[in-house]
C-alpha cells in the first residue's frame, strides 16, 4: 500500500460566491499506515451535500468550517483496507465523514458499518439509507409532525431529500405537491414517484400555481431551497401550518448574504410554526428511522434513486456544482475510479 498515493482535494480559500477552481488545490500524499488502534479506508464513493457550501464559510454554525489547507470535509463510503481496531476488519464496508481523498486514517469513531448487497448497491447509503433519508424521515414526521390527509408541499422535490419527503407523505396518506426545476424532474416525482402534483418553478408562477393545487392552504411546507419559493409558500398557509426549515439552497451561494422570508406574518395570521433541524440531533435514533425505510423501499413503497458520476477526486469541485445549476436527479454521488 504504501508505494501508492492519496489523491487529495484541499481548501484553498473561501469563496466568494460559486465556489471556482481557485478555492480547491489538489495534493498528494502516501498513503497512510494504521497506527495502534485505528483504521485505514479506501474511499470509493464521496457524498456530494448542499451543506458543504455552509462548511466552507467562515463563522459560527452548527459545525466548525473547513479550515483553509484541510482536506475538504465530505461523507463517503469506503472498504476498510488495514486494521489495527478490533471493532473493524479488513473487508469491512463503512460510512462516514471521509473526506474528498482517496485513503483516510481514523479511529473509526463516527463510522458506520452497512452491508451492501446485490439489491443494494453502496452509494444507497449515502441516499434514502443513509443520512438522506434520515433527513427526510425525522423533518417531516417529527418536525414538521405530518398527519394522514395533510397537504405537504416539497421544494428540491427532485433532489436527494425532496424525492424521499414526498415519497414519505404518500406512504402516510398525505397529499403531495413537489416544486422543482424543469419538465423532466416534473414528470419523474408525479409518474415514477406518486407525487399528487408538480410545479415547475423555472417556467411557472409558483404563487399561483399553488392557489390552483392547495385551495384549502398548505399543512405542511418541507422547504430545501428558501428564497423566492418560501415566499410564495408561506403566502398559502393553512391554519396552525408547520413550515420544515430543512436548508435553503437558493441562497447558500448569495453574494452579499442571504435574503430571508418576507412573507413571515403569515405565520401570524394562521398560528403557524417554522421550525429549523439538524439530522445529526437525530443519530440516537438513526437505527429505527433506518428500519422503517429499509422495509418500505423492500416493499416497494419507497425507490430510491442515485445520481452516480463517475471520475476521480479531482472532479470533485465540477461535479458538486452540479447541485446548484440543477444537475442531478436524486442523491448525488462520485464514485472514484482507480487506474
Ligand atoms: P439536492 O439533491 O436537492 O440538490 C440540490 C437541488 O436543489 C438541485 O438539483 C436543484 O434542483 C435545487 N436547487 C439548486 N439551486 C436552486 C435554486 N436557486 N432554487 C431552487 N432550487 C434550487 O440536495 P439535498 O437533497 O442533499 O439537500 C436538499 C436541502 O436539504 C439542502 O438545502 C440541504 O442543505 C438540506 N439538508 C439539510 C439537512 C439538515 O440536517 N437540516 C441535512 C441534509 C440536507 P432543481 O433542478 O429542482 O432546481
Amino acid at each position: 500500500m504504501s508505494n501508492e498515493v492519496n489523491h487529495q482535494v484541499r481548501l484553498a480559500a473561501r469563496p466568494q460566491g460559486t465556489p471556482g477552481p481557485e478555492v480547491w488545490e489538489h495534493t498528494t500524499e502516501p498513503v497512510p499506515e494504521p497506527g495502534e488502534g485505528r483504521i485505514v479506508v479506501r474511499i470509493s464513493h464521496i457524498s456530494l451535500d448542499p451543506a458543504m457550501r455552509g462548511w466552507m464559510n467562515e463563522g459560527r454554525s452548527y459545525a466548525p468550517p473547513v479550515g483553509i489547507g484541510e482536506v475538504m470535509r465530505a461523507l463517503g463510503l469506503g472498504e476498510v483496507v488495514a486494521s489495527r481496531n478490533t471493532d473493524f476488519a479488513v473487508g469491512d464496508t463503512v460510512t462516514g465523514v471521509l473526506g474528498v481523498q482517496e485513503y483516510v486514517e481514523s479511529d473509526g469513531r463516527g463510522l458506520q458499518k452497512v452491508s451492501p448487497t446485490a439489491d443494494v448497491p453502496p452509494e444507497r447509503y449515502l441516499a434514502l439509507l443513509g443520512m438522506t433519508g434520515m433527513t427526510a424521515y425525522f423533518g417531516l414526521f417529527d418536525v414538521g409532525a405530518l398527519k394522514e390527509g395533510d397537504t405537504v408541499v416539497v421544494s428540491g422535490a427532485a433532489g436527494a431529500v425532496g424525492s424521499v419527503v414526498g415519497q414519505l407523505a404518500k406512504v402516510k396518506g398525505a397529499r403531495v405537491v413537489g416544486i422543482a426545476g424543469g419538465p423532466e424532474k416534473c414528470a419523474w416525482i408525479t409518474g415514477e414517484l406518486g407525487f399528487d402534483a408538480a410545479i415547475d418553478y423555472r417556467s411557472e408562477n409558483v404563487s399561483q400555481r399553488l392557489k390552483e393545487l392547495a385551495p384549502e392552504g398548505v399543512d405542511v411546507y418541507f422547504d430545501n431551497v428558501g428564497g423566492d419559493i418560501l415566499d410564495a409558500v408561506l403566502g398559502r398557509l393553512a391554519m396552525h401550518a408547520r413550515v420544515v426549515i430543512c436548508g435553503a439552497i437558493s441562497q447558500y451561494n448569495a453574494e452579499g448574504g442571504m435574503t430571508g422570508p418576507k412573507n413571515y406574518m403569515n405565520l401570524l395570521v394562521n398560528r403557524a410554526r417554522m421550525e429549523g433541524f439538524l439530522v445529526g440531533d437525530y443519530l440516537p435514533r438513526w437505527g429505527e428511522a433506518g428500519t422503517e425505510l429499509a422495509g418500505w423501499l423492500a416493499e416497494g413503497r419507497l425507490r430510491s434513486r442515485e445520481d452516480v458520476v463517475d471520475g476521480t477526486v479531482a472532479d470533485f469541485p465540477e461535479v458538486f456544482l452540479k447541485l446548484f445549476r440543477g444537475e442531478n436527479t436524486g442523491k448525488l454521488v462520485l464514485r472514484l475510479n482507480r487506474a
